[in-house]
């Protein structure tokens, strides 16, 4: 078989300072086991194991579970052996066991999407031989709990029934707790952890049928297997889906020899940061729990301690608890344990300088020992992303390249996005206060449960805790309000990744699910409520609050300015109005790639004078309704031509089917009727004559001004006029006039014979001149076919890549939406095509287009105007066929021109 045979190594080691693998290797170790065995052949300490490749994921999928296990079971052995003399002890052993954690991790990090089985190698008789050999009864069994709980989830499939149940064997914690009178599950007694032990092993029984695997191989490969399978659970998969990665990746599995951070008082875990996550801020920070498992600190069930005497305060500042309070019930690490936090603090230093970006960092204490069990680059907020990078720049540690390539462009869109107006914010009622998980302004109403965030156009999440379950709604909702849970808890972490605001940890919620309510100091507040977060300062605020736009400046305008030093290709923007064209241009936009001159057409009287238009059956008619449109047009053309003073402005002649200006409801086609002097019936006939069986490939574009060439003429006029008119105010305008869908190099000539003709003869009668460019849209395919002979006469190519990409495919833009989604989930496409250009195809046409266009006139400008001018994957992908420029909407030119430079630079490389 195909597959087998090119695989060389399917399980890689590390630990002990050494690793069969290292950190480039993150798409076949997942993200989890490069770093792992970086951290090791660097001298971290981290707790010895092995990772089996991202390939035996895919072998699996294909070959099924049975053939993989006979691929992998003698590497798996060797390597377990492996780990058994690194820590003395022995898998499975009744007298001295070695525990082991079975880890998921795929080449990015998926927070909380798949599966992870601490402590295995645990049975009834193993469990008496751990309390034995560490004299440490409470811990083995605490061990021993937890393990049947995790493993029942994962891979025994122990999930709750409905959303408003709570977690089987969380239920029978919480039944045990209640009978006992006790709120910690750290205040069990031995005993207690036998009984719960028993109950968890019943309720598997009663579930599932099976009794409770005991022997540790099964275990582990049961768990092997699940973490594939985690792979494709639901949850990865839309997590997948959103972030556009590929079903064919996989995940890595990674056993690992446990360390516990359960051991009583000189034990813990946690998770850090090396920089502040939410704003950049170069503060170390992150949260840890006394005697815990990795897993508690992110599933927030119990809010959990700073670990810097900083972070401390402010947290202590936040919950209102004084100094002395706060030192004795929740002092940091850094005051309880300075030395393991010193080594801790030296750790991350060192991480964040080899991997010279902020790390997130997961670690365990097990009896005063310090363990590394993750490093990973950071999930950061847009902010956080520029300032880290700027403030990692200016630190020296990277240059200016690599700060470049540090920012993800689409995340840049998070920081356009509109604040609380401070105005507003000052009148608003301050209903409760958590912690600033996530920054941002969302207004929204109350929603208890994920899956019905889309109830409301705009919602805000509410919830004790949120779990990866939660994830789509998360990503719907406007904003997360936890009641439980600390910075790095899974909606905190999830919400920095999304640029979501989020509020954790908000604990004055009393939240009631079953009500569909919660309570704050007694005011209660209903599904369906209005309420504001702000989530850079963690307020929780009655009602909806104002928001204004954020103001661009500091280290979001240092990086554009470090744009323009590498970019080459330029970028333009999409508009038909000056206030649009200024923003672009704030945000540097070089001018205009597409003007589309129909927009104007709705406004107001016009619309009535362009229905004159349509509707005249003579030309004497229509051109006496053009003169009406001619002063209209040419204030708008004057008005973008000052905004873009300077830069080239391209102006598309009039493109969409002429029906979509007709009026369709009865009402206004009277009304029309009236006003044009002619009968109902007359109007009635005429619209629908106008009706076409397929009006995308109808009378549209050229076609129109080829039929009714006084539309050309008019616009070609009022351009020129407009241009001439700013000349003798001192404004300088380069009007690119852009002829649109055409197939021939005849719709083309005859087209540009018109506007020259009229450019003439404006320039007799006004005595004066200006520069100007004739071109076209290559959105045929058959224009990009005979594209050479085209160039010979248009001075430029602008690609419309929405037509083209809709008549290469086939696909009706209009209609797409029925088979699009559909395709794409079940993988027929792997993304949408006119979101992305699809390179393959409609790339490769546009690549024959430039290379054919340029072979006739080799310095024919050319530029892109289709919606993919502002998507980083397809800007790239201009910039490598050679363009000149792409052209995108406002907000988007600098997403679009941080990739220009991005892209000039890997060229580089
Ligand atoms: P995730 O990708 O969801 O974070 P992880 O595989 O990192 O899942 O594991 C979940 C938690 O269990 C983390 O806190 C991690 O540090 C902890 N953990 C994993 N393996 C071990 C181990 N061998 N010893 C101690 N803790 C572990
Ligand atoms: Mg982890
Ligand atoms: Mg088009």
């Amino acid at each position: 078989m195909d597959v087998i045979k090119k695989v060389k190594q399917r399980v890689y080691k590390f630990g002990n300072k050494t690793a069969d693998g290292n950190s480039k290797m993150k798409n076949l170790l997942g993200g989890k086991g490069a770093n792992l065995a970086e951290m090791s052949a660097i001298g971290i300490p981290v707790p010895p194991g092995f990772t089996i490749t991202t390939e035996v994921c895919t072998e699996y999928n294909t070959l099924g579970q049975s053939s993989v296990i006979a691929l992998i079971k003698k590497d798996v052995e060797q390597a377990i052996a492996y780990i058994e003399k690194q820590r003395k002890a022995t898998y499975g052993d009744k007298e001295n066991p070695l525990l082991i954690s079975v880890r998921s991790g795929a080449r990015v990090s998926m927070p909380g999407m798949m599966d992870t089985v601490l402590n295995l190698g645990l049975n009834d008789e193993v469990v008496s031989g751990l309390a034995k050999r560490t004299n440490n009864k409470e811990f083995a069994w605490d061990s021993y709990r937890r393990f049947i709980q995790m493993y029942g989830d994962v891979v025994l499939g122990m999930k709750p029934d409905s959303k408003e149940e709570i977690d089987p064997f969380e239920e029978i914690i919480e039944n045990l707790k209640h009978k006992r009178g006790i709120e910690l599950d750290t205040e069990f007694t031995v005993q207690d952890l036998k009984e719960l032990v028993d109950d968890f092993k019943n309720a598997v029984k009663k579930r599932t049928g099976h009794d409770f695997p005991t022997d540790p191989w099964d275990q582990l490969w049961g768990a092997i297997i699940a973490v594939f399978d985690s792979w494709n659970s639901n949850r990865a998969i839309y997590y997948r889906n959103m972030n556009g990665y590929p079903a064919d990746w996989g995940t890595a599995v990674n056993v690992q020899a446990m360390v516990f951070g359960n051991m009583g008082n000189n034990s813990g875990t946690g998770v850090c940061f090396t920089r502040d996550a939410g704003t950049g801020e170069n503060v170390f920070n992150g949260e840890y729990l006394i005697n815990a498992q990795g897993e508690d600190v992110v599933a927030g069930v119990k809010t959990p301690q700073q670990i810097t005497k900083l972070g401390s305060e402010r947290w202590a500042e936040i919950a209102t608890i004084g100094e002395s309070e706060r030192l004795e019930k929740y002092p940091s690490l850094e005051e309880l344990m300075p030395e393991v936090y010193e080594e801790l603090q030296n750790i991350q230093d060192k991480l964040e300088k080899h991997y010279r970006d902020m790390q997130d960092m997961e670690f365990t204490i097990e009896e005063d020992k310090l363990w590394i069990l993750q490093t990973r680059n950071g999930k950061r907020t847009g902010a956080a992303m520029v300032k880290i990078a700027m403030d990692l720049l200016s630190e020296g540690t990277i240059n200016e390249k690599e700060a470049l390539l540090h920012i993800e462009p689409n995340k840049l869109d998070e920081l356009l996005h509109p604040i609380f107006d401070p105005k507003a914010l000052k009148r608003a009622t301050v209903i409760a206060h958590g912690l600033p998980a996530s920054p941002g302004a969302a207004t929204g109403r109350i929603v208890f449960f994920a899956d019905e965030a889309k109830k409301y156009e705009s919602s805000i999440l509410v919830r004790l805790e949120t779990s990866p379950e939660d994830l789509e709604g998360m990503n719907i909702a406007k904003g997360i309000l936890t009641a439980r849970g600390g910075m790095t808890s899974h909606a905190a972490v999830v919400a920095r990744g999304m640029g979501k605001c989020c509020i954790s940890g908000a604990g004055a919620l009393k939240i009631n699910y079953k009500k569909r309510a919660l309570t704050i100091d007694g005011n209660e507040y209903k599904e369906g409520d209005w309420i504001s977060l702000n989530g850079s300062t963690g307020k929780v605020i009655e009602g909806k609050v104002a928001t204004v736009e954020p103001k661009l400046n500091g280290d979001f305008a240092d990086l554009m300015a470090l744009t323009g030093k590498y970019a080459q290709m330029k970028v333009r923007t999409n508009t038909d109005a000056p206030k649009d064209a200024r923003v672009a241009r704030n945000f540097g936009a070089e001018g205009i790639g597409l003007t589309r001159t129909e927009h104007m057409f709705f406004e107001g009287d016009r619309i009535k004078a362009m229905r004159e238009m349509i509707l005249a059956d003579t030309t004497k008619g229509r051109k006496q309704a053009l003169d009406k449109l001619l002063p209209m047009q040419r204030e708008d053309f004057e008005g973008i031509f000052e905004a873009m003073d300077g830069f080239p402005v391209t102006i598309r002649l009039l493109d969409p089917p002429l029906h979509e200006f007709v009026p369709h409801e009865l009402t206004t086609q009277k009304e029309l009727a009236e006003e044009m002097h002619i009968s109902l019936e007359a109007v009635k006939s005429k619209v629908s004559d106008l009706e076409e069986f397929n009006p995308m490939l109808g009378h549209r574009g050229c076609r129109l001004g080829n039929t009714y060439p006084e539309i050309t003429e008019m616009q070609t006029r009022a351009i020129i006029e407009a241009a001439l008119n700013l000349k003798k105010r001192g404004i300088t305008c380069k009007p690119e006039i852009m002829v649109p869908l055409i197939g021939t190099v005849e719709e083309y000539e005859m087209q540009e014979g018109i506007i020259r003709s009229v450019v003439t003869a404006v320039f007799e009668e006004r005595n004066d001149s200006i520069e100007y460019l004739v071109g076209t849209m290559i959105e045929i395919p058959r224009a990009v076919l005979v594209a050479a002979k085209i160039a010979e006469k248009a001075e430029f190519f602008s690609f419309g890549t929405n037509d083209l990409t809709q008549m290469t495919y086939g696909y009706s833009r209009d209609d797409a939406g029925k088979f699009l989604p559909i395709y794409i989930e079940k993988g027929i496409l792997k993304v949408d095509p006119f979101e992305v250009i699809d390179e393959e195809g409609v790339g490769e046409l546009i690549k024959m287009g430039v290379q054919r266009g340029r072979s006739a006139k080799p310095d024919l400008k050319i530029g892109i105007c289709g919606e993919h001018g502002g998507e980083p994957n397809s800007v790239e992908f201009c910039y490598n066929t050679g363009m000149d420029y792409v052209s995108c909407s406002p907000y988007r030119v600098p997403i679009a021109k941080l990739v220009c430079a991005q892209a000039a630079i890997k060229a580089s490389m």
